[in-house]
């Protein structure tokens, strides 16, 4: 009878981990399973960052790093943060981690008291709230509409401040939505931001790459300059150069913030896997090309699909700014079918038709679906028809 801590009870697997590998089994069982809930990119790591890999561990770069990264990778980060995003940053303001996962969780770790609010517009990436709860924190879960966007306002981000909020995280482009804010919108959640001053902002840059057309990237500080000393830039190698197994996340902000961050890690996991951060350093520094390719490819499969969705009575879904996402309303859907909700609506289309997706719900946004497009052509056809079917 092993008795657990309190803390485990608060928490719950990622739902879409959980899915992709109910999608895993029930193939591997020989079902013919169509899996759209993977959240990486269906591509292989450019060749010149996995030969930058295999000569890490030729040369003997496979001892203990610094905890909070190489000299080597911080300048890379830093050279990427001057160019792509006018920010500056000193060593002393970077963190690496082992994922983009492993640097929020170090931010909730390091800045969280019992108690503290963190607001979090829905949907969501499925793992800020319970990191959140795991560091004793409380999330506070602002739901936004398809009439928003998807995306926070600032009457309600001023409705949701108290004396007890200590951040407030934004993902753009997000992951489940697709949508990415515009400069004027950032600049009024900036606007309801300097009136609370105690209010750290965490910024998840992790999809900036994956804009479709010749959209530009902005985040909360290219709006508002002038909230640097209160912003966490959180980013990461996984989606931009589909490298998810490597295990490369990064994050830059006030240094006071940033040591403690690297003071968790140092009592948790150490460094980053020393081979990955070589590949990662080259994957900033060298030929980008490849992200071209592939957002290319998913800004393809984006317009099929989401065009496709929009075909289906009872589902409506907004066109994306980026990612390979799409996550459209299915309300309709799951009341034409009879069904109680979204997560009986993703059983019921798994069980039926064979295609895997992850309900609304697990993103704080019940009456939706999140349908990932990193897969081929082929397939994503094969599963629109089958939808359709139902
Ligand atoms: N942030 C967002 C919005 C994500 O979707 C993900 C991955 O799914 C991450 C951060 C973390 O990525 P990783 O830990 O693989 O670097």
């Amino acid at each position: 009878n092993i008795q657990l801590a309190e803390r485990i009870g608060r928490i719950k697997p990622s739902p879409t981990l959980a899915m992709s590998a109910l999608a895993a089994q029930l193939k591997a069982q020989g079902r013919d399973i169509i899996s759209l809930s993977v959240g990486e990119p269906d591509f292989d790591t450019p060749q010149h960052i996995q030969e930058a890999g295999i000569e890490a561990i030729r040369t003997g770069k496979t001892r203990y790093t610094a905890v909070d990264g190489t000299p080597e990778l911080k300048q890379a980060i830093i050279n990427k943060f001057k160019q792509e995003n006018s920010l500056e940053y000193k060593p002393n303001q970077i963190i690496v981690s082992s994922g983009g996962k492993q640097s929020f969780y170090n931010l909730c770790q390091a800045f969280l008291d019992t108690g503290d609010e963190v607001i979090i517009p829905a949907p969501y990436w499925v793992s800020y709230p319970d990191m959140v709860l795991l560091a004793d924190g409380k999330p506070v879960i602002v739901p936004t509409t398809q009439e928003e966007q998807l995306k926070l306002t600032a009457a309600k981000l001023e409705a949701a401040i108290t004396a007890k909020t200590k951040v407030l995280v934004l993902n753009s482009p997000s992951n489940p939505t697709g949508m990415a804010y515009t400069t004027a919108e950032l600049q009024a959640l900036g606007e309801v931001l300097r009136r609370h001053p105690h209010i750290l902002i965490a910024t998840d840059d992790m999809y900036e790459h994956t804009l479709f057309g010749d959209q530009l990237f902005v985040n909360i500080l290219s709006a508002c300059p002038d909230l640097y000393e209160r912003t966490l830039v959180l980013n990461g190698v996984s989606k931009a150069y589909a490298m998810t197994g490597w295990r490369i996340g990064y994050a830059a902000g006030p240094v006071a913030l940033v040591k403690a961050m690297a003071d968790v890690q140092s009592q948790c996991t150490s460094n980053p896997s020393s081979i990955s951060q070589y590949a990662a350093t080259v994957a900033l520094a060298g030929d980008q090309s490849f992200i071209r390719t592939m957002v290319a490819a998913f800004e393809q499969r984006h317009e099929f699909v989401c065009s496709s969705l929009n075909k289906m009575d009872g589902v409506s879904c907004l066109p994306a700014a980026g990612t390979f996402y799409s996550f459209p309303k299915v309300e309709g859907m799951i009341e034409r079918l009879g069904l109680a909700d979204d997560t009986a609506l993703s059983g019921y289309l798994l069980d039926k038709v064979g295609v895997a997706m992850v309900p609304g719900s697990a993103f704080g946004a019940p009456g939706y679906i999140r349908m990932s497009f990193a897969t081929s052509m082929a397939n994503l056809e094969k599963a629109i028809e089958r939808l359709a079917s139902v």
